[in-house]
């Protein structure tokens, strides 16, 4: 097997684009593909201030690698979701990132923000640790870029976390996720970020080759709690209709891309206002964090009102 850019000898295959490349050539593509996404859907500026969420996986890793190489002016945000032993090592993984390569990372704890971690906060609450997790991090990832002046919340979503999300709400007609579901969603409000996805073209392979050859120290282990999650289903469904017929990943995202506008009747028109409690954006008078945590008892830091 030929690099097809320098005819040398090719380690990285992506058969989605019938393409190898050598080690450095196949650098070369994977920054060109998120160079290209950010122009593209006009996600941002070379100079604009961004808020990067890593978790200490091979995708935000190696986000982070390419966005600190491509030059953009990149803040990391680890969430400290207290989480019993994966925490600690997402934590570590990204600190020692941010070490190696001088890279600026802050770190905020949801015990510190709440009082409770998202284990306890799942318990007290009744509810799937990973439901009030992604309300938990959608709250303090906006709130956290809208006071620190950053405009853009970006994350690590490849290829195979939009096409199962994609999956998912095709098979159960969730049409205003559908409606909603894009690689760049604007702001929409003062106290909104928008919010980017630059890997939503790169499989999680391609994510992996780039941590490796660009010798990226991440996290291999999964959150415990992913493990029987839905999107885990659908994850293999695709990589079996992908591993038959290499390409279709990237044609049903583009596709649904494409064709979007079928689901634009169910985008709801909500009216955004700021929270009685804390200020932060929500449609209700209360936000959903600030009803949860009224419900349980946790704390929540007041932020500053604009
Ligand atoms: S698997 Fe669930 S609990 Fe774990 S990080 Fe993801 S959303 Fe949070
Ligand atoms: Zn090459
Ligand atoms: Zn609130």
């Amino acid at each position: 097997m030929r690099c097809q850019i320098c005819r040398g000898k090719a380690s990285v295959e992506v058969r989605q684009h019938h393409a190898a490349f050598c080690p450095n050539c196949f650098v070369e593509y994977f920054l060109k593909q998120i160079r290209r996404n950010i122009q593209a859907h006009k996600m941002f500026s070379p100079t604009e201030p961004l808020l990067l969420v890593v978790s200490g996986g091979k995708d935000s890793l190696s986000l982070w690698d390419a966005l600190l190489r491509l030059g953009y002016n990149v803040t990391a945000l680890h969430l400290d979701l207290g989480i019993p032993g994966y925490s600690d090592r997402s934590r570590e993984t990204c600190k020692s990132f941010a070490a190696q390569r001088g890279a600026e990372l802050r770190i905020v704890s949801v015990d510190e923000e709440f009082g409770l971690s998202i284990p306890e906060l799942a318990r007290k609450s009744r509810r799937v640790p990973c439901a009030v997790c992604g309300r938990v991090k959608r709250y303090l990832f906006n709130r956290y870029a809208v006071e620190g002046g950053f405009t853009t919340v970006v994350t690590g979503h490849n290829l195979d976390d939009e096409v199962s999300a994609l999956l998912g709400n095709l098979l159960h007609w969730q049409t205003g996720y559908l409606a909603r579901q894009h690689p760049h969603l604007p702001s929409t409000h003062p106290k909104l970020a928008k919010r980017v996805k630059p890997l939503y073209t790169l499989t999680e392979r391609e994510c992996l080759a780039y941590a490796l050859i660009q010798r990226i120290p991440f996290l291999a282990e999964e959150c415990p709690h992913a493990e029987g999650a839905t999107t885990i289903l659908y994850k293999e469904a695709l990589n079996h209709i992908e591993e038959a017929s290499p390409g279709t990943k990237l044609a049903f995202m583009k596709g649904f891309l494409k064709h979007k506008d079928l689901f634009k009747a169910a985008e709801e028109e909500v009216k955004l206002k700021e929270c009685a409690l804390c200020g932060q954006v929500t449609t209700e008078d209360v936000c959903a964090m600030c009803r949860l945590r009224e419900r349980i008892g946790a704390r929540v830091k007041i932020s500053k009102r604009g």
